[in-house]
């Protein structure tokens, strides 16, 4: 095993002592911040499983998501080649970034002939990490139960309601599918998994659950 005298004179500090860490989510792969680590927040990282930075703007140690419970759970963590970045994989609660953003990489910088558009539409893998925001939406509606929302209503009618949703639009899938209307399964399909992730959240099963199965599948089949 790495020693922490190891691991420390591996990593390249610099003259301030730190080193940038770039944090992916483990189960998107989706980038979500960079941050500065210091000796004494690498071992707060290393001791606790949550991540720790040294911050730059306030000059002191930083538990992220100890103020807006959006903690990173640690999944595992990685230097490069030469020592001079951490790659952080972690489990992301809640947004990633300050500003209520899931992770802090919003702003598309439109490619030379590229419309604004295009831009924001050019990293689908953002795309996978809609499901964990949709699970975190359909969470905050349980929870708060809104009046009017239609997820409320879902809510307060209770699971069996859930389930006939669930067989409706399954119903509807497969008639869209018999179709051969694409336009239709599109919508049909999207109804079905908004239903699906209600019910997972009545039945207190979380997606992440369903993504391991799916995984563990996958892999094993390698
Ligand atoms: P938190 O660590 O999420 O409890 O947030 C505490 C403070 O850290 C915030 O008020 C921000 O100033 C800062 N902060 C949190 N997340 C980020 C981030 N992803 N990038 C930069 N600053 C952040
Ligand atoms: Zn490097
Ligand atoms: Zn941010
Ligand atoms: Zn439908």
């Amino acid at each position: 095993a790495l020693s922490w005298e190891e691991l420390t004179a591996a990593i390249k500090w610099d003259a301030q002592g730190l080193v940038p860490a770039i944090v992916q989510d483990a189960a998107s792969k989706d980038v979500l911040m960079l941050a500065y680590v210091n000796e004494e927040s690498l071992k707060l990282t290393l001791e606790s499983g949550e991540t720790w930075f040294w911050s730059r703007s306030r000059s002191e140690l930083w538990h992220k998501g100890a103020t807006s419970g959006h903690k990173q759970k640690v999944r595992s963590l990685k230097y490069d080649c030469d020592g001079d970045t951490l790659l952080i994989q972690v489990d992301q609660t809640g947004p990633a970034c300050h500003t209520g953003q899931y992770s802090c990489f919003y702003n598309n910088v439109p490619l030379q002939g590229q419309s604004a558009a295009a831009a924001a539409d050019a990293s689908p893998n953002d795309r996978f990490a809609m499901l964990s925001r949709l699970e975190s939406v359909i969470a905050q509606r349980d929870a708060e139960r809104p009046e009017g929302a239609y997820t409320t209503y879902l809510f307060e009618k209770g699971i069996d309601k859930i389930l006939k949703k669930v067989g409706e639009e399954t119903a509807e899938v497969i008639i869209a599918a018999k179709n051969r209307d694409n336009d239709e399964l599109r919508y049909e399909s999207s109804d079905l998994i908004f239903h699906l992730m209600v019910l997972l959240r009545e039945a207190k099963l979380p997606l992440d659950d369903v993504m391991r199965e799916l995984d563990r599948r996958h892999n094993s089949k390698k």
